[in-house]
């Protein structure tokens, strides 16, 4: 029984950042998308809900109009640790805006999944998609999904199928993605607060000084970030390694929070919003290949968090406007290989574009696992301002490229100097 069947040239499995991206820059080329999404919108996602000027490319890109109300503008990051407080903005810059924004995922992706119907997608929600569909050779043909309240099951057919699916990433697993234990992953935690003292704070603040019960300090940060509407989203996530042990994040929060001066209003149930939620960053490229059979893998789909700063929207619609580019053109081709050799070009692009960076980013974290290393970073890093300047630049990944200035030269020549990401299996810059 697999009800009635429908097709398109594309198929989104997801409709988060990278698969409302995906489609919107699919629709607006004129190719025939349909996105088929378990929630209804709008809906929750576990998410710090801050966005660096990184993401804020990619909203504006797609029409969005970040100076509506709803969005909430930040100029830059507060650091605090051990007692130094310092404030960087975010750099001046020839390829992204100059501030960054925070909006919640109840209604930030529903407007996303918007402009891509308003672009000409088809959405299709509370379709929850089960499995692939596959022909002879193993190559991907549409997925079997359930829909609506009573789960009927319905197929869907494309050439082409996009996985965005997230952290989970189940269609890449079904069709063979490996997931690669070495690469890092993260854990983090969220709740919601109302704090009048803090939520139209012009900084995304950043705790760094980390630390388990024991005392021992861990390679990750906490978060005040502001919302604008009376509330702030805090948080810590840290990177799972089996050096610093397991550690029970979930119990972190509260004496954390109790560190925080009273008039904030974050210690206690009191002004609590909500629970604490909590999930996992696949980080690194920590899923691969990004494509495999006709299927392409975008955003927590394919471990797209960058392991520096544990960011994952903007590389999510980076991947999404990445794939929109290249999918047409292999549309245009007849079915078989010299298609295939076209989306072929996709994990190639991705490697090409963040191959070098992500190598860094996966070095870097391993060395965050190593107590000397954080404490040299979080202490001592933390009283320079032109060092955390540079720091910013380099781990929001924020440098022009050619380079505008000195600090662009130096991130720039740091990335060039990673070796390339053999497993990517793709040429790099
Ligand atoms: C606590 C926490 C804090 C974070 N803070 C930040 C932050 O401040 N800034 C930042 O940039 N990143 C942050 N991240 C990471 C960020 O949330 C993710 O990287 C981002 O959401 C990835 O987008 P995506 O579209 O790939 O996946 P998702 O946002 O997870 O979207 C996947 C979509 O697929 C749908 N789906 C899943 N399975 C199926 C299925 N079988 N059939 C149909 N639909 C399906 C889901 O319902 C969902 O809508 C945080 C993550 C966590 C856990």
């Amino acid at each position: 029984m697999t009800g009635p069947r429908s097709e398109a040239q594309v198929l989104v499995v997801g409709a988060g950042p990278a698969g409302a991206t995906a489609a919107y820059h699919l629709a607006r080329q004129g190719v025939e998308v349909a996105v088929l999404e378990k929630s209804g919108f709008p809906r929750e996602k576990v998410c710090g809900d801050g966005l660096t000027p990184r993401a804020v490319r990619h909203l504006v890109r797609m029409g969005v109009d970040t100076s509506a109300p709803g969005w909430s503008r930040n100029r830059g990051l507060r650091f605090v640790s051990r007692g130094v407080t310092l404030e960087v903005d975010w750099p001046e810059s020839n390829s992204f805006p100059g501030y960054g924004l925070t909006r919640t995922r109840h209604d930030f992706d529903q407007l996303l999944a918007e402009r891509a119907v308003a672009a000409g997608a088809v959405l299709y929600t509370r379709t929850k998609v089960t499995a692939p569909l596959r022909d002879a050779s193993g190559r991907i043909t549409g997925v079997r999904a359930v829909c609506g309240p009573d789960g009927e099951p319905r197929d869907f057919s494309a050439p082409v199928v996009i996985a965005a699916d997230g952290v989970a990433g189940r269609l890449g697993l079904a069709m063979g993605v490996t997931r690669l234990g070495k690469r890092p992953v993260g854990t983090a935690v969220r709740r919601y607060y109302r704090s009048p003292a803090k939520h139209q704070d012009p900084y995304l603040e950043s705790w760094l000084d980390l630390r388990r019960p024991d005392g021992r300090i861990l390679p990750g940060y906490s978060w005040i970030f502001p919302l604008g509407d009376g509330r702030v989203n805090v948080g810590l996530g840290v990177l799972n390694d089996s050096r610093t042990g397991t550690t029970d994040i979930r119990k972190m929060l509260a004496p954390w929070l109790e560190r925080t001066p009273r008039e904030w209003g974050l210690r206690g149930e009191e002004h609590a919003d909500g629970p604490l939620r909590g999930a996992a960053l696949p980080m690194g490229f920590n899923r691969l290949p990004h494509h495999r059979q006709g299927l392409l893998l975008i955003g927590d789909a394919g471990g797209m968090v960058n392991p520096c700063n544990g960011e994952g929207i903007a590389y999510a619609m980076e991947a999404g406007e990445l794939v929109a580019d290249l999918v047409p053109q292999a549309l245009s081709r007849p079915s078989g290989p010299s298609r295939d050799q076209l989306l072929e070009r996709y994990p190639r692009e991705v490697a090409t574009r963040l191959g070098r960076y992500y190598r860094l980013g996966r070095v870097f974290s391993s060395l965050m696992a190593r107590p000397l290393f954080t404490s040299l970073v979080t202490q001592n890093a933390v009283k320079s301002p032109p060092v955390m300047a540079a720091m910013v630049r380099l781990l929001s990944n924020l440098s022009d490229r050619p380079g505008a200035d000195a600090v662009d030269h130096l991130v720039n020549t740091l990335v060039r100097v990673f070796p390339r990401d053999k497993e990517l299996g793709a040429r790099h810059r």
